[in-house]
Parts: C-alpha cells; structure tokens; sequence
C-alpha cells in the first residue's frame, strides 16, 4: 500500500458493532468480562483501548512498522525509550535536541545513574570516538531544531549495529511522509504527534514505533506500568488529522521552498536554513535519506541585530508568535529568546542560534499571502 492510502486505511476497519466507518472513541476505562479470565481482548484501559489501538497500528504502518505505542505526550514516548536503560548505561545524543529532550535527559535521568554525552552527529566520527561498551543508546533528531541539520541516519545506524547499540530518532520534524528511519536501519522510531502528524495544534500526543519484538514488549510493559497512555478522545483527533498528511506535507513543502527561496533572495537575510536548498551544508544527505524538505525553514538576519529580529516577529500578521510546529497555520518564532532561552549564549552561538535567528513553520496557507506578510514586515 502507498503513503496516501496507508494515512486514511492503515490499521483501521469498520467498528464491529455499528458499522460506524470512524473508529468510535471508546470512552471507557473498564471492559465486562464474559467469565474470569474471558474477555474480547480488552480489559482495563492503560493496558489496551480500541481507539488508542487503532492509532497505533496507524502510525506503525506509516513508519514500515510492525509495533505502536502511543503516549500523553512526545516527552512520555521519549521517557518510556529511557526506561528501556539501566542505572550505569550511558547514552550518546546529537548536541542540538529539542530543548525538552536535554531537559528530560540532564534533570531527570541522569540522577537515575544514566550517563548522557552530547555529540555533533553530522560528522560521526565524533560518534564513533564517544561510543563505549557502556553506550546503549544513541539518540538523534534529524533536520535538527532550529538549525535544520541533518544527520546520515544510516550511518549513524552502522556505527550503532557495529557496537550493539540501540539506535533512535526523533522523526517529529521530518514525518514518515518524508523519511523512515526504520527503513535506514534505526532500531525506534519517536513522534511528538502533537506537531505534523496531529497537524491541528489541538492535541498533545507522542508514539513510539519499532519492528523489534523484544524491544516492543519492553515499551508495552513500560506504557503499561508507568501509565502514560494517550485518552481515546485524543486518539480520535491524532487519527483524523493523520488521513490528511500526505495532502498537508505536499503543500508544507511546496509552501517551503517557496518562502525559503523568497527569503534566500532579500537583502536584509543574511543566512537561510533550509535543507531544500544547495547551499546547505547537508543538502546531499538530505537528498538521499528524505522525499522532500517540509515546511521548517529558520533564517539569520544581517547585522545580526536581536531589535530587528523582534520587530519583525511584532510586525507579521498571518504568522503567529507561537512555539510549536507542524500545523495547518504558519507560526514564528525567536529560538534565542523562547525555545532555546536556557541554553547559554556562548553555547547557544556555537551551534549557530544568533540573536537575529528566526525559526518558521510554514503552513498551508496560500503562499503569496504568506509571502507578502514577510515582506511587510521587512519593510
Ligand atoms: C515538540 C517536540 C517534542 C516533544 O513533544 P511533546 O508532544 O511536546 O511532548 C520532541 N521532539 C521534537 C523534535 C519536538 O518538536
């Protein structure tokens, strides 16, 4: 099956009861059992919901999958991948995640006795230097938040099978309309939902999806034991938004190319990330391991001025200040001051978060209107 009829059909079927074509919200906690021990498959909801269930069969198959799970949160699946670990592990991550990720990883597991090291994962020969017999885990995001990055996730995943290491990538930012991690030899796949794949800015939602059986049953026995499950309400709006995808990502792409080659051309942009691009530094890599470029584009100013930055953010008017990603509305945002405020500004500046950066996620708005907002507030 291809991409656009997995997004609507995967994983789902008629409801049994009613014929309902939409998968019903089983609101439920509990489940009547026919006899002790005899149940239709379900018998208490942290542990297993039609809804829930049928989303994660979806994301799977969207990842070439065989196993889903899915979570309250992007950070919950992230969590769940941790407790995989044990005190003395240690875990090597690419050194510009998601501010959340580092939070999680620096303030709430390393007292845990988890070793975590932060390495630029765009030459992997920093990798291949910090991996121990110790490490158990390697952990990307690739197109890297806000600098678009991107890391040979294939490559990664060699250093990682060589050393008998669990590989996982944060595929938020990406979606598996443009790139299987899976696929390139990645052993866990990780969603916030809660961006692209929910698209709508109305949940707060992450999945987890790997082929391994005993990997899986490991992530399962966590979900089921720390309990944070995603509700069947929120399951049902993950799924609608899902049979859209496809027909979003297309035109967050198109949208993309078209608002990077705009600000690729304006006198007053010094620098434009966008792995679409040629003069991006990982175009190559981008070529070979993603179907398109999607809509995530941050640019630097010239004179690198925060005021000018500011003003610009103030003056648009279809862009909305906002952190988060991945809707069908445009956003802006000034990572220096908002997403990535806590790093310090020397570390901050060393991976390229000048005080003039602005980050976009580019809707689905028509794309002339978006760029005559930027264009106003240039001026
Ligand atoms: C938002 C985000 C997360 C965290 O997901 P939540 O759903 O907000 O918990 C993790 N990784 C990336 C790349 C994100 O953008």
């Amino acid at each position: 099956m291809k991409f656009g009829t997995k997004a609507i059909h995967a994983g789902l079927h008629a409801d049994e009861a009613t014929g309902a074509i939409m998968t019903p919200i089983y609101q439920t906690s509990t489940y009547v059992q026919e006899a002790i021990g005899v149940n239709k498959g379900y018998a208490y909801s942290r542990t297993k919901n039609p809804t829930r269930e049928a989303l994660e069969n979806n994301i799977a198959a969207l990842e070439n999958g065989k196993y889903g799970a899915c979570f309250a949160s992007g950070m919950a699946a992230i969590d769940c991948v941790l407790k995989i670990l044990e005190p003395g592990d240690e875990v090597i991550a690419s050194n510009d995640l998601y501010g959340g990720s580092y939070r999680l990883f620096k303030s709430v597991f390393e007292k845990y006795g988890i070793h975590f090291h932060f390495v630029n994962m765009t030459n992997p020969t920093e990798l291949e230097i910090q991996v121990s017999e110790k490490t158990k885990l390697i952990y990307v995001e690739t197109p890297t938040n806000p600098m678009m990055n991107i890391i040979d996730i294939a490559e990664i995943s060699d250093i990682a099978s060589r050393t008998d290491t669990l590989l996982c990538v944060d595929n938020t930012f990406a979606t598996p309309y443009l790139q299987n991690p899976l696929d390139l030899g990645a052993d866990i796949v990780m969603h916030s939902v809660t961006k692209y794949l929910g698209g709508h800015s109305d949940i707060i939602l992450g999945a987890l999806v790997t082929s391994n059986e005993e990997i899986a049953s490991k992530i399962y026995h966590i979900q089921n034991s720390s309990g944070a499950i995603t509700a069947p309400m929120d399951s049902f709006l993950a799924l609608r938004g899902i049979k859209t995808l496809h027909l979003r990502m297309q035109r967050h792409c198109e949208n993309g190319e078209k608002v990077a080659m705009f600000l690729a051309d304006h006198p007053k942009v010094e620098k434009v990330y966008w792995p679409g691009l040629e003069s991006h530094p990982n175009h190559d890599i981008a070529l070979k391991q993603m179907r398109g470029f999607g809509g995530m584009i941050s640019f630097s100013l010239v004179g690198n001025k925060l005021k000018d930055a500011q003003e610009i953010v103030s003056r648009v008017k279809i862009f909305a200040l906002a952190e988060s990603l991945g809707g069908v509305e445009s956003l802006i945002g000034h990572p220096a001051t908002m997403t990535h405020a806590s790093i310090p500004r020397e570390e901050r500046e060393k991976t390229g978060i000048l005080d003039s950066l602005i980050r976009l996620s580019v809707g689905v708005e028509d794309p002339d209107d978006l760029i005559d907002d930027l264009n106003q507030a240039f001026k």
